[in-house]
Parts: C-alpha cells; sequence; structure tokens
C-alpha cells in the first residue's frame, strides 16, 4: 500500500506539487490522467524518492520513504537506505531504460544478483518464469536493439518485476510506442494487475483506465481535481476542468 500525505514539491518558484494526498491499497490500480505540466510524473518520481519532497510524506507499507523516525521527528535516511527502499519500488518510463550492450536475460538479471544478492542461477531463473509472463520466452539472448519498442517495454517491465517490488509505477509506458504496439504493453500491465500487483500508472489511455483502473486520478496544476472509480471520473466528472481535459482526448 502506498499513501502520500499533504506532498508539495517546487522547483524554483513553480509549485509543482499543492498538498497532494492519495492513497493506494494493496492490489489497486490507480490511473493519472491530466494535462501536461500537470505534476504526473514528478508525483511518481516523488513516490520512488528519485525527487524529494518539500514538505509531506510518502508511506509505503506504513515505512515512510527516505526517512526515519526518531523520537518524535523524522530524519533523512542515509542515500543507501534510500536505495533499498526504492529498489522495492519498480518503476517503468516512457523511454526504454534497457542497456543496449547486454541480452535480455542479463538486463533482468543484473539488479537481483548486484543489489538483491540473488544466485546467478536463481536469477535467471526467475528471469524466465517472468520473460514468460511477459510473452517473451523466446527472446532470453536477444539484444534490445533486436527488438521492437512494445517487446523492449516489456522487457523493462520484467526487469522492474524481478526486483520483487511492492509496487510498479508506470509513466507513459505506452506513449513512445508506435500505435500499433501499445495494445501488447497494455495487455502485459492488465495480466499484471490481475496478479494483484499494486500499481500507479500515469497514462493517456482512457480505454485502459476505463478498464483496469480501480481509480482514475485526475490532476491539474499541481492538485488533484477529481479521483473516483472510472466510471465516476470518465463518465460523469463533476469539474469543469476534467470535463474539458475528457473533451479534448477521448
Ligand atoms: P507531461 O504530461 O508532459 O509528462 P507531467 O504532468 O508529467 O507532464 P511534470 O513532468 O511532473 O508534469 O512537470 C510538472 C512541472 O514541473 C512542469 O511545469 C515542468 O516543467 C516542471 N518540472 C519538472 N521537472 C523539473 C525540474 N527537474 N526542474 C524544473 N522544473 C521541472
Ligand atoms: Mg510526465
Amino acid at each position: 500500500a502506498v499513501r502520500i500525505v499533504g506532498a508539495c514539491k517546487s522547483y524554483g518558484s513553480l509549485k509543482v506539487l499543492k498538498d497532494v494526498d492519495l492513497a493506494v491499497h494493496p492490489g489497486e490500480v490507480v490511473c493519472v490522467i491530466g494535462p501536461s505540466g500537470a505534476g504526473k510524473s514528478t508525483l511518481l518520481r516523488c513516490v520512488n524518492r528519485l525527487e524529494r519532497l518539500d514538505a509531506g510524506l510518502v508511506l509505503i507499507d506504513g515505512d515512510p520513504i527516505g526517512l526515519v523516525a526518531r523520537g518524535n521527528h523524522l530524519r533523512e535516511l542515509p542515500e543507501a537506505r534510500v536505495a533499498a527502499q526504492r529498489a522495492r519500488v519498480g518503476m517503468v518510463f516512457q523511454r526504454f531504460n534497457l542497456f543496449p550492450h547486454m541480452t535480455v536475460r542479463d538486463n533482468i538479471t543484473q539488479a537481483p544478483v548486484l543489489v538483491n544478492k540473488e544466485t546467478k542461477t536463481a536469477a535467471i531463473a526467475e528471469a524466465r518464469r517472468l520473460l514468460a509472463q511477459v510473452g517473451l520466452a523466446e527472446k532470453e539472448l536477444a539484444y534490445p536493439n533486436e527488438l521492437s519498442g512494445g517487446q523492449q517495454q516489456r522487457v523493462a517491465i520484467a526487469r522492474a518485476l524481478a526486483m520483487r517490488p511492492k509496487i510498479m509505477l508506470f509513466d507513459e509506458p505506452t506513449s513512445a510506442l508506435d500505435p500499433e504496439l501499445v495494445g501488447e504493453v497494455l495487455a502485459v500491465m492488465k495480466g499484471l494487475s490481475d496478479t494483484g500487483m499494486t500499481m500507479i500508472v500515469v497514462t493517456h489511455e482512457i480505454g485502459f483506465a476505463r478498464e483496469v483502473a480501480d481509480t482514475v486520478v485526475f490532476m491539474a496544476d499541481g492538485q488533484i481535481i477529481e479521483a473516483g472509480p472510472p466510471e465516476a471520473v470518465l463518465d460523469e466528472p463533476r469539474h469543469e476542468r476534467t470535463r474539458d481535459f475528457l473533451a479534448r482526448v477521448l
């Protein structure tokens, strides 16, 4: 479970997150939609502490990320311990982030071996299981440039899953893909949600949000304008801004 409480973040004088609260329950899929510049990517980056909040907290299974309680105060955790927390939060970005000089298998097994200290044998077995899960069992020894964008993105999902994350974050994972490759990546994400994975997905794919999300969050100007079940937010939005946005994207 993830709880974001009173999240505030500015870049200089630009307020990018203005007191954002969001709870994601175990096994829940939250889709975040909203216009460019709304703060969606910043919110995700704060969940795994790639960015620090100016104020507020992110709790993952009750533990404040990047912070530790000392008496009545919260203190910064040393970076090594933040890295250990971050390792339990999987993230998939818009652009493929595979290492080009490594095979698919090595891309997937690298962090489990180096960071989680898994044996190579165990990591390879898990990589094979994950490649089967994302429909790429036969690509174990391929290099990223031998794969389509959709296949690369599915490997990126497998690589994130290899770290056994408690939650998966997706930042527009299909928006750099050719249209005909979007479906295969969304299908893998839907399959992942069916396994009970907790997910926060920033997406422009309203159809996916409608079908897979438990909660749709509409963000604009660093705030959550409205949040609720897909039928409510997408079909009967209460706010003018949500209606305007949906009218433009649907
Ligand atoms: P998009 O749909 O275009 O991806 P977004 O909702 O993800 O937009 P963010 O990337 O979170 O928006 O950016 C929110 C605002 O913060 C934007 O105005 C952006 O220019 C600004 N911003 C983001 N990162 C930085 C940074 N590192 N330094 C300065 N400004 C930043
Ligand atoms: Mg973004």
